[in-house]
């Protein structure tokens, strides 16, 4: 089985040459799935690995728009509808400069396997472009949005394929995004995205999801192993979507984020993060967290960014991939952390967990930790489906109830095989069984 599962590796990495981050994602899978596939050899003979990494339809496209100098500028869009074998493809948009379609294809590999975790009828996809809000005034952002929206409408709808946010795609951006899908079909089809505004289709808790879930999944974990989350120091890194709700859960259950980051600067805060000035300065103002700190007595920018530096109990990478490295992870083990859960996605390199797991440091992986925002954008869809709107408290229990069953089936899934607490084992394991399962169902697709 191990030659098997390198001869496919090296197909792989042939077949999609330069897609450096598309190769970790699925070394990583391919590393869980042996004995899998050895128990169950029906799926392997149906070849669902090989097919589960061929994504079924990658979409790339100019997107031209005009700046507020009346310059004609030109970026490249990208959706990459991965796997429809559970549900409509499924997954959000990124709009950053260092998108490429491996970043894509990276993220729509794992959307598949995450979307299949949570148990909802939800297929993975993945896009964005190479475009960068920062710095670029509303009116921009708008006429971008609707440029990438005039290609990206003939691929998309609620029953097809339903993008949402990601780095550099919060409400705004959704909101343009939305209005120009609208106009161009003439349809308010609200289920065609996700992370809509409450008044215009959204639902209560998709904002706060992804980080609340991240929280949600690390405080099971660290319960599964008699250990409360109560009273713990935590560091997340980011200060964006993610990062800001997974402090707010955090500070909710009784722990203390005393640092985060964004993409020039990490903050330690030892009274705990401020999350309203945080919020203000990040949010509302898109400002650098240098703002904060001037604003935040006691608080103090942390030399060359090393926000894995700082001694805590359990550190939330929520930032963005390959964000905590090797170096990163003995300094943390160094300092006594117990647990380390990804908010976002691949952001601990492989010898970095590999390093935190043979320490024995609790490691939750993003496809199983961070799902509570695909899940609540599922509740979303089926809001817009029924013409209905939840209450805050109600979707905030389905999220908990979610979060508990996706911890509660990675942790059987890993005693099953062998490894009991490989969180990383046992959402490879499950993602892929049910994929691969409804493929074969489905016949040769
Ligand atoms: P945001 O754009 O809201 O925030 C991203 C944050 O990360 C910002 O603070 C940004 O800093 C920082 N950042 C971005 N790129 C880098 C970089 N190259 N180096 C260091 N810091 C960086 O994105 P989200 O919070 O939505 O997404 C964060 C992560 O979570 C991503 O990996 C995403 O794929 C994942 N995720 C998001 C979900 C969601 O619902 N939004 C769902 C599941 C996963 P700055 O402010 O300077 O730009």
């Amino acid at each position: 089985m191990a030659d098997r599962i390198a001869e496919l590796l090296a197909e792989l990495q042939r077949r999609n040459p330069g897609e450096e981050e598309f190769h970790q994602s699925v070394t990583e899978v391919l590393a869980s799935i042996g004995p899998v596939l050895s128990r169950h050899p029906e799926l392997d003979r149906h070849r669902t690995i090989e097919r589960i990494c061929e994504p079924e339809r990658q979409i790339i496209f100019r997107v031209p728009w005009t700046d507020d100098h009346g310059e004609i500028r030109i970026n490249r869009g990208f959706r990459v509808e991965f796997n429809s074998a559970l549900g409509p493809f499924k997954g959000g948009l990124r709009f950053h400069p260092s998108v490429t379609l491996g970043t894509v294809k990276f993220l729509g590999f794992e959307q598949t396997f995450k979307n299949a975790l949570t148990g909802m009828p939800l297929g993975g996809a993945k896009g964005g472009a190479d475009f960068d809000p920062k710095g670029r005034s509303d009116g921009e952002v708008m006429r971008f949005c609707q440029s990438f929206m005039t290609e990206l409408y003939r691929h998309i709808g609620e029953y097809t394929d339903v993008p949402a946010g990601d780095i550099g795609v919060g409400q705004r951006e959704i909101g343009y995004l939305f209005g120009q899908y609208k106009r161009i079909t003439n349809r308010y089809e609200a289920g065609t995205i996700t992370g809509k505004g409450i008044e215009w289709g959204g639902a209560h808790v998709r904002t706060e999801a992804t980080g609340y879930g991240t929280v949600i999944f690390a405080r099971e974990m660290l319960n599964a192993r008699g250990q409360d989350i109560e009273g713990m120091s935590c560091s997340v890194s980011g200060s964006g979507n993610v990062a800001i709700f997974a402090i707010e859960k955090a500070h909710q259950l009784g722990a203390k984020v005393i640092a985060c980051s964004d993409s020039t600067t990490a903050v330690h805060d030892p009274a705990g993060i401020d999350l309203d000035l945080l919020k203000q300065v990040k949010l509302v103002e898109r400002a650098r967290l240098t703002e904060y700190v001037d604003r935040r007595a006691g608080s103090e920018v942390i030399p060359d960014g090393g926000i894995w530096s700082v001694p805590v109990d359990m550190a939330m990478p929520c930032a963005t991939q390959n964000e905590l490295h090797e170096a990163d992870a003995k300094v943390l083990v160094a300092n006594g952390v117990k647990a380390v859960v990804e908010g976002a996605n691949m952001p601990t390199t492989p010898d970095a967990t590999a390093l935190l797991t043979d320490s024995g440091v609790a490691f939750g992986p993003a496809k199983a930790a961070n799902a509570g925002g695909v899940a609540t954008s599922a509740l979303e869809m089926q809001q817009d489906a029924s013409r209905d709107s939840w209450s805050f408290g109600y979707t905030e229990q389905r999220l908990t109830e979610i979060m508990k069953s996706i911890h509660r089936t990675c942790f059987d899934a890993a005693a099953e095989y062998g490894d009991p607490g490989n969180y990383v084992l046992g959402a490879n394991v499950v993602g892929f069984l049910r994929v691969s399962r409804a493929m074969v169902a489905l016949g040769v697709i």
